[in-house]
């Protein structure tokens, strides 16, 4: 049985003070909850005192993403070992944004996952077509691309511990969303790719989450798909109702 997991990604949004008051109004519902795995990934200027907010809480704290190396001259970037430092257990690699604006790719998003991996930390590695891609029918081609790509040479072990979130491009922060029967298709493709890879006991092993305007009216629906395990929340994850509701809806 794989544990659903809902994650929110608040991108570049909350400043100390504001990240403080998100977390008091969803430790308020979300501090003992269990059936469901909650993961908040502040940016990173918010991550030390996030990460001592949910000290004693049933919430995990994840980054939104970071460099490969251990430390070094690479002027403006986080490594693995500060991430773990803050208490980290997450970290988002190949969202769409850092593939669209700071050319990421899916090489690129590889050696994040093994570096990730390799300091104990679990990688939500993102994948996801362009609105052009799927009218261009090329969705098969561009996803099977980006997992091989992103997940390469990751052993059974490695893939087990790494959360895939497939995100539409055309999806996040657009108010569109796949509907459940895309998605779940999509979802189904990737766990045929990850069989490919590795074997099918893996593949039905691995958590893999749907993002792109996730909100409380339709996540039941899309949560409720056998190949959905749970969300990565943006644009709803900034308001404690919202994503405590979208939670709720994955149990
Ligand atoms: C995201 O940033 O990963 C995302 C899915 O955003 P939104 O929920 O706002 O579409």
């Amino acid at each position: 049985m794989r544990k659903k997991i809902v994650a929110g990604n608040w991108k570049m949004n909350m400043t100390v003070a504001e990240a403080g008051a998100l977390v008091s109004g969803l430790k308020l519902e979300l501090s003992n909850f269990r059936e469901v795995e909650v993961v908040v990934c502040p940016p990173f200027t918010a991550l030390a005192s996030v990460s001592q907010a949910l000290q004693g809480t049933n919430m995990d704290l994840g980054a939104q993403n970071m460099h490969w190396e251990k430390s070094g001259a690479y002027t403006g970037e986080v490594s693995p070992e500060m991430l773990r430092e803050l208490f980290c257990h997450y970290v988002i690699l190949g969202h769409s944004e850092r593939r669209t604006y700071f050319g990421e790719t899916d090489e690129i998003v590889n050696r994040k996952t093994k570096a990730a991996l390799a300091w104990g930390l679990h990688p939500i590695v993102c994948v996801g077509e362009t609105l052009a891609q799927r009218e261009a029918g090329e969705v098969e081609q561009v996803i099977t691309t980006q997992v091989r790509g992103s997940l390469a040479g990751l052993s059974a072990r490695e893939i087990l511990d790494t959360v895939i979130a497939y995100e539409p491009v055309w999806a996040i922060g657009t108010g569109k969303t796949a509907t459940s029967a895309q998605a779940q298709d999509v979802h189904a493709l990737i766990r045929k790719v990850l069989a490919g890879m590795f074997d099918e006991a893996v593949a039905q092993g691995v958590r893999i989450q749907y993002g792109g305007s996730v909100k409380p009216a339709n996540a039941k629906e899309l949560f409720s798909m056998p190949d959905i395990d749970g969300g990565l929340i943006g644009g709803a994850a900034l308001k404690a109702d919202s994503f405590v509701a979208i939670v709720k809806a994955a149990v």
